[in-house]
């Protein structure tokens, strides 16, 4: 009997963990079944491209998985049963429902926008968290006029990459950003300067200390009571998870995150794992990691790992989980590299202008080719599934 493990959701996380489970494992011992509704890798970090008009390189995942084992599953996943361990999946196209059964587990849902329950967001506002968003967005945008007001509201890392690309592809649009605090108030001086810099030079109207409040078609309010002409807003104030895992009896937090421990896995279903945005882990200095590839990539790795371990009967080993730097795109030719401590507070030394939006170039183009290389330097055996009844692998496990 193979060992079943189904991996949801094929994202940065979802697919380095079955790439890296495929050559962790032996394939005579296991099924790795990759659920999602796309044939095709979207790179969620580019999302704010496609929606200033640029096209993405295709990267199907037929060819990124070819000859590995991984069973990409085409359907969208409506719930999953931790206790008798099954999921639901729908047909994209279709009606039709299937139920998978697992032995292991793999939760990478990732995230969507974060409306914040703020009145006129759902009905007008667009987003860039997701592909269709940002294609809807793209379409959007592309009915403007010259001098049609655009709001961005968030201040954050992808409200500011959304602003820029958005300005540097149409100059001819009154481009404005709405952000809570102060314009990258969390950078180093350095990063802060250069970001203002690029800003002014983009001629993006920054409304500062501004709490967006309501949306409506034409304009946003805020809570001091401005009120900020917007025939398009593009709402970009943080991520949710799906609510798929709140519906569950595993252990979430209040944003229906899933709650694992150090080797991401559930802290109330030893067999379910979670990686990316959809998971809570702690991470340097006791804080939570950040929604983000930079930590949930090495999430992917340290749970494939650890299922590749436990499964084998060896010992579970540590992949170190940390911030380096914040990569941020002001468009095609600008950037700020602005590096951090290990808990993602932000040094005095940051790279700006063209080196740094070609450093931001290259991370991006690097995250993608590493999910299709899940395991470069670092050696690929693959490993036998040791049979055991459930006291003896408890037991290795204890020990391990
Ligand atoms: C515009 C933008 C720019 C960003 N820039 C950066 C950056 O520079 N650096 C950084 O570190 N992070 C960045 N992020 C955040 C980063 O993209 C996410 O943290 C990362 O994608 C999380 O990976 P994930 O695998 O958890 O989720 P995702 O990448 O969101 O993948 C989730 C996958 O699950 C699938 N899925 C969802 N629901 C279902 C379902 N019901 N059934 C089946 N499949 C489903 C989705 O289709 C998707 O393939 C950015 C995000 C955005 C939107």
């Amino acid at each position: 009997m193979q060992h079943r493990i189904v991996v949801l959701g094929a994202g940065y996380t979802g697919a380095v963990a079955a790439g890296r489970l495929a050559r962790r494992l032996h394939r005579a011992d296991v099924t790795i079944t990759l659920v999602n509704p796309e044939p095709d890798f979207v790179e969620r970090v580019r999302l704010h491209q496609i929606a200033a008009g640029q096209d993405l390189t295709p990267r199907p995942f037929g060819e990124m998985f070819a000859g590995t084992g991984v069973e990409l599953k085409l359907a969208q996943v409506t719930a999953v049963d931790v206790d008798s361990r099954t999921v639901t999946v729908t047909a994209p196209s279709g009606p039709e429902r299937e139920e998978l059964a697992y032995d292991t587990l793999v939760y990478a849902l990732g995230s969507g926008w974060n409306d914040g329950g703020v009145p006129g967001t759902a009905e007008h506002a667009h987003d860039v968290s997701s592909r269709p968003g940002a294609l809807r967005l793209r379409d959007r945008l592309a009915t403007l006029d010259a001098g049609r007001p655009v709001v961005v509201v968030g201040g954050g890392l992808t409200g500011l990459e959304a602003a820029t690309e958005i300005a540097e592809a149409r100059p001819d649009l009154d481009v404005a950003l709405a952000a809570r605090g102060a314009l990258g108030d969390w950078l180093s001086h350095k990063g802060r300067g250069h970001l203002q810099k690029v800003v002014d030079k983009l001629g993006i109207t920054v409304h500062e200390s501004a709490a967006v409040t309501a949306v409506e078609a034409d304009r946003v309010t805020t809570a001091d009571g401005r009120s900020i002409p917007a025939e398009v807003t593009v709402w970009t104030t943080g991520f949710a998870v799906h609510p798929i895992a709140r519906a569950t009896t595993l252990e979430v937090t209040e944003r229906s995150q899933i709650v694992v421990d150090s080797t991401m896995r559930s802290v109330s279903h030893p067999d379910v794992y979670a990686v990316g945005d959809a998971a809570m882990a702690i991470g340097p200095n006791d804080k939570p990691l950040r929604m983000s590839c930079a930590s949930g990539v090495p999430m992917a790795w340290q749970a494939a790992d650890a299922i590749a371990a436990r499964l084998a009967g060896t010992k579970v080993p540590h992949v170190s989980i940390r911030y380096f730097q914040q990569c941020i795109s002001l468009g095609r030719k600008e950037g700020v590299v602005q590096f951090v401590t290990a808990d993602d507070r932000a040094k005095d030394s940051a790279l700006t202008g063209r080196v740094a939006a070609l450093y931001k170039e290259l991370i991006c183009k690097g995250a993608a080719w590493g999910v299709a290389n899940p395991t470069v330097g670092m050696p690929s055996r693959r490993r036998r599934v040791v049979r055991q009844d459930a006291r003896s692998r408890a037991q290795a496990e204890a020990a391990a």
